[in-house]
Order: C-alpha cells, then structure tokens, then sequence
C-alpha cells in the first residue's frame, strides 16, 4: 500500500463537499490533480564564495476561474505535496471568496534565517528568474507566505520588471507600499479572520471578553493577538519556534510584539509577572474560548485534539487541523472557521492590490477595510447559512460553497451530456 500523502488527505474533503452536490464527475476529474508543477533547483552564490542549491517549486493548481494565486513559502521542510496542498487549498479559498483567481503556491527549501540578507536577496530573484516563464499578471500571482514578507515581494517584483523590459505591479502581491503594495495588506489575514469572528460571534456563543490562545506568533498570530486585545479581548497564551507562555490575566500583547521585533522568542516573557511558561503542546489545554492556530499545517491532530478547551478554532495557518481531529473537534462540540475562509483575508487584499496595481489608481486604508469586511461578512454568512441548512460542519460548507463555483465555471465548458445526447 502506498502510504496517503497531504495532499490524499485534503482530497477528502473535495469528496465530503462533492456528495453534497449535483456535480458532473468532469469537474472532480480536473480537481483532483495539479494542472502544473514546476520543480527547480535554484543554485546560489553564498557569502563566502561558494555555491549552495536549493530545491524551488510552483504549482499551478487549477485556473478555470482566473490566474492562479497563491504565496511563496521559504521553510526547511518544503517539499512537492505540500506545496501542491496549498495550492489546491488556494484554489478553493478563492472560489469560497469569489475572487477571479484559480489556486496557486510556490516554495523553496531554505531555512531563511541561516542566510545573510544578500543571500535571501539572491534566493528571492534566482527564485523569479526561474520561474518568470510561469508567472505574470494575466497567469500566476505571488504573494508572501510563511518565512516571506514584503521586501521579498518587491525584489521579486524588481527581478520580472527586468527580465519583461516593463514595470508590471500586479504581477505580484504583498508588494512594499512604496513599490505598489496596497494600503492594508499587512494585517488583512489577521483581519479577515478578525472580521469574521465579530460577525459570527453571536451565532458562535462568543461574549464581549474573549479569553485567546495563539499558536503561532508570525505575521497572523501577531496581528490578531493586536486587534483583539484592542477590542478588550484577553490573549491568555501564545507559542513560537521557542515554546510558549501562559498569562491567565492576560499577556501586555504591545510589549510581546515589541519583544517580538527586536528578535526575542516569546519565552522572553516568561519572567515577567502572571506569565509562566509552559510546554507548547500545552498552549492547546488552556482555558479560552477561541483558539487561533497560526502556525503550519497538521498542528492539531487526534492525539492533542482531545485537550482542546475552546468554544471555536479560528484557523488562520493553513491545514492546522488534520481530518481526524476535525472529527474529535465536531463531537466535542466545538466550531471550526476554516482556513479557506478564516485566513482569505490575506488573499482578498491581495486581490484588492493587483486591481489597484491594473487601474493605476489607489485606495485610502479605510476603503480596503471597508470593502475586506463587506466581503468577509458576506461569504461567511453564506458559508454559515450553507452549514445549518445542510447541517454539516463550517468546514465542509465552505467546500461546498466554493466547489459550486467551480463545479459551475467547470461545467459551462460542457459535459459528458452535452456532447453525447
Ligand atoms: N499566502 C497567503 C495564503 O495562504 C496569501 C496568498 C495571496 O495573497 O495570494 O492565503
């Protein structure tokens, strides 16, 4: 037998979505692989004059509803099925949002931290000069992923202006505001996830003082532990690559994220008073009553769901939870907000870049907010509404929403029925 990879795994959930639907079995035929996956090996010149390679991907997971879409990831552990993972992950958080892109993901197996500046700048162009041939406005759109941020965008972005001979912004998003970048992308995936855990909150059982745990305290983690400390909430606990603490009175999130910039791990904080530290698998015991994974994929799995104390699991990482503790999770009672949904804010914002970038023409940081929570709010109450009437998990609808979309885009190419009658 061989053994089921991730990306088996997330199929699963195509085929829970799909029995739920009158679909044409054309439409699971195109889903269920990669249209196109790119592997190269991008070969560096290092600081001390010598060459190192690394392996580099792009896939391309499926574009019948627009270019494809979707970040780059630098991490160690990279590899082929993950990256083909994310892009199919893509391709639905897309179609859940109604975006006009298909699903896309890049990557390079590299530990970012091990390189010198010069050096990531280097892997950052040799990656675009790789796979320029793939990427462009109309084709397949970058953005940051776990391990990426803006700088790396804009040389990205500066590497294709020279290889095209024209300066094209929107063939890139996460850009620096300066080069392009839009006016709220920062902490558009911690904000979306923000948006739609106000507007749910009541269905949800969600008070106005919220007790949160984080995992994970990058880009996402940071940003939703801010905006919800704003509004009063407690963050009670939060982990990194270091290890985690706990502050049952609620941890000084500005000093954490302080702490945070100037390159110490959370455990930093460990000392301070009401803040003890504890082991990292232990961050998903505390008592909450939301949970934010914001981390990697299969963080909570069935051998630690059981601990899980919290009403909801907002999922602002990527495939944090695995099928089987999805399972644990639903009996036990406690919601899930998919990724698909819960982390699009990102990708939405992103959206709201290339379109800026292609009219030339910017908005002010209170249109983007205003038009990230319309849609927001709009496709989450969709996908909740899906999930009461059909009486199935968050998770499930919000596949079933977005495979509509595609099943419907797909279909209009013609069926089995059309061309036999
Ligand atoms: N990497 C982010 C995600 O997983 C953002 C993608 C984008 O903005 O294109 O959703």
């Amino acid at each position: 037998m061989t053994e089921e990879t991730l990306l088996d795994r997330a199929l699963v959930r195509l085929d829970q979505a799909a029995s739920h639907l009158q679909i044409d079995p054309d439409v699971i035929e195109k889903l269920k692989y990669p249209r196109e996956t790119i592997k190269v090996r991008l070969l560096i010149r290092m600081d001390d004059g010598s060459r190192k390679s690394f392996l580099a991907w792009r896939c391309r997971y499926d574009d019948t509803r627009g270019p494809t879409k979707g970040g780059i990831r630098f991490h160690p552990d990279a590899a082929v099925e993950e990256v083909e993972t994310l892009a199919f992950w893509m391709t639905f958080k897309c179609a859940v949002m109604n975006l006009p892109y298909g699903g896309g993901k890049g990557a390079v197996r590299v530990d970012p931290r091990q390189l010198s500046k010069a050096e990531l700048e280097r892997v950052s162009r040799s990656y675009m000069q790789a796979f320029a041939h793939v990427i462009g406005p109309d084709r397949d759109i970058p953005a940051p992923d776990v391990y990426t941020n803006a700088m790396i965008m804009g040389w990205m972005a500066d590497e294709y202006y020279q290889l095209a001979g024209q300066v094209r912004p929107a063939v890139i998003t996460g850009k620096p505001i300066s080069l392009g970048g839009s006016l709220g992308r920062d902490d558009a995936t911690a904000r979306g996830g923000f948006y739609l855990l106000r507007h749910l909150a009541g269905e949800l059982g969600l008070g106005s003082e919220m007790r949160v745990a984080v995992q994970g305290f990058g880009n996402a983690g940071q940003f939703i532990a801010k905006l919800l400390a704003a509004e009063g909430h407690k963050i009670v606990a939060v982990s990194d690559s270091s290890g985690a603490i706990h502050a049952p009175g609620g941890l000084d999130v500005e000093a954490l994220i302080a702490r945070k910039r100037a390159g110490q791990p959370v455990t930093a904080m460990a000392n301070e008073a009401g803040v003890q530290s504890i082991a990292p698998d232990a961050l998903l015991g505390v008592h909450c009553d939301v949970l934010v994974p914001a981390a990697l994929e299969d963080m909570i799995t069935k051998d630690n769901a059981d601990a899980i104390k919290a009403k909801v699991v907002l999922e602002l990482a990527n495939g944090p939870v695995t099928a089987d503790a999805d399972a644990i999770l639903e009996k036990k009672g406690i919601v899930v907000l998919p990724d698909i949904l819960a982390n699009a804010g990102g990708v939405t914002v992103s959206y709201f870049e290339w379109v800026q970038n292609r009219q030339g023409y910017y908005w002010d940081l209170e249109e983007v907010h205003q038009r990230l929570l319309k849609t927001m709010e709009r496709e989450g109450r969709a996908v909740w509404n899906i999930s009461r009437e059909r009486g199935t998990s968050v998770r499930t609808a919000a596949y079933i929403h977005a495979l509509s979309r595609l099943a419907n885009a797909i279909e209009e190419h013609g069926t089995q029925s059309y061309f036999i009658s």
